[in-house]
């Protein structure tokens, strides 16, 4: 980290943050000439409140040059990171991991075909909400501790592990009991108490990028759960918020390669939330896979024109079948299977 400051800066007040830098275990290199003061900080800066800095009326910036993502950043940790689920791999150059499902469990019929389905179609986890973020209080909330239990039925029969969204740290019990990947939704990215809380636990979490957050916010969002002992994290791009109504969101497919770079964690899309409808749900998933992504998670319904949640972007069964050929294809094509 590198400070520049105005040389008439009080002395006293330059002496208070030179102190408060040291204790703090960083080294000063005060390369200061005659007209402008700078100093470089030697050591761990993650611990820098870099705006409290710029609170000096005197100093004039403070750069970075070390990530503030010790433990995401590929810098320290240049080996990709494979997270484990039974025998299945997500990460380094393991097979491209298909997630499927429901955006929400609805009954014991529901789920059991949907699962039955995509299973049959090659998916190798089952998706599900039981707890559901939506928009309206007054709209399907999802079936709550009963869709947990649904979901164990389904990966009773089916050997898919399965994968739910935890809205609370009040679920964080039921979710270490039953659930094998514990998702956190866009709209608690930046829950940083419940994100410290899934930091404690070793399952692993898959950790959807905010609505309109910049991939070093969601880098940061990863560092919360890693720096409480927690390793296992799964980032998952779903679309960010932009000017365009034509779609729910807009896919910001550069992620992969920029989060690859950056980290050595896995990194997977979700097709469904990034377009919103179910005819562009196919060309997102296959342009994913050529974009190196790790895995993909995908909406998938019996009866999309029934469906309590997000039925407009769902893939019916058969569809849903079609793009798991194209993307083995594709996959293979790449140098990496399905
Ligand atoms: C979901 O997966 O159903 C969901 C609500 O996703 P997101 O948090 O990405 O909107
Ligand atoms: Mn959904």
């Amino acid at each position: 980290m590198i400070i520049t400051f105005k040389k008439d800066a009080p002395k006293e007040e330059l002496e208070q943050l030179r102190s408060a830098l040291e204790e703090k275990g960083i080294k000063i290199a005060d390369a200061s000439s005659d007209t402008v003061g700078l100093y470089g900080l030697i050591g761990d800066t993650s611990v820098i409140d870099k705006e409290k800095i710029l609170a000096y009326s005197w100093v004039t910036d403070v750069t970075r040059i070390t990530v503030p993502y010790k433990k995401a950043s590929r810098q320290f940790h240049p080996e990709d990171t494979v997270i484990q689920v039974g025998d299945i791999k997500i990460g380094g150059n393991h097979p491209i991991v298909m997630i499927a499902g429901p955006c929400s469990v609805e009954s014991e019929e529901q789920i059991m075909e949907i699962a039955r389905g995509v299973k049959k179609a090659g998916a190798k986890m089952l998706r599900g909400g039981a707890y559901k973020p939506r928009t309206s209080p007054y709209v399907f909330q999802g079936l709550q501790s009963k869709g947990i239990k649904l979901l164990v039925e389904a990966r009773n029969e089916t050997n898919l592990p399965i994968v739910s969204e935890i809205m609370s740290s009040d679920q964080l019990d039921e979710f270490v009991e039953n659930v094998d990947i514990l998702q956190v939704g866009a709209r608690n990215m930046q829950n940083f108490d419940l994100l410290k809380k899934l930091g404690r636990i070793n399952k692993p979490i898959l950790l959807k990028r905010g609505l309109s957050n910049t991939i070093e916010e969601w880098l940061m969002s990863a560092e919360y759960i890693m720096s409480e002992g927690n390793p296992n994290v799964i980032l998952c791009e779903r679309g960010i918020r932009t000017f365009e109504p034509l779609t729910r969101n807009t896919l910001d497919l550069a992620v992969v390669s920029i989060v690859k770079k950056l980290t050595h964690l896995p990194v997977i899309i979700d097709p469904s939330h990034a377009t919103g409808h179910w005819e562009l749900v196919e060309t997102a998933a296959l342009a994913s896979i050529v974009a190196g992504c790790d895995g993909l998670i995908v909406e998938v319904h019996n009866n999309p024109e029934c469906a309590l949640s997000d039925g407009q972007q769902s893939l019916k069964i058969k569809k849903f079948e079609e793009l798991m050929k194209k993307a083995e294809k594709l996959a293979a094509f790449t140098g990496r299977n399905m």
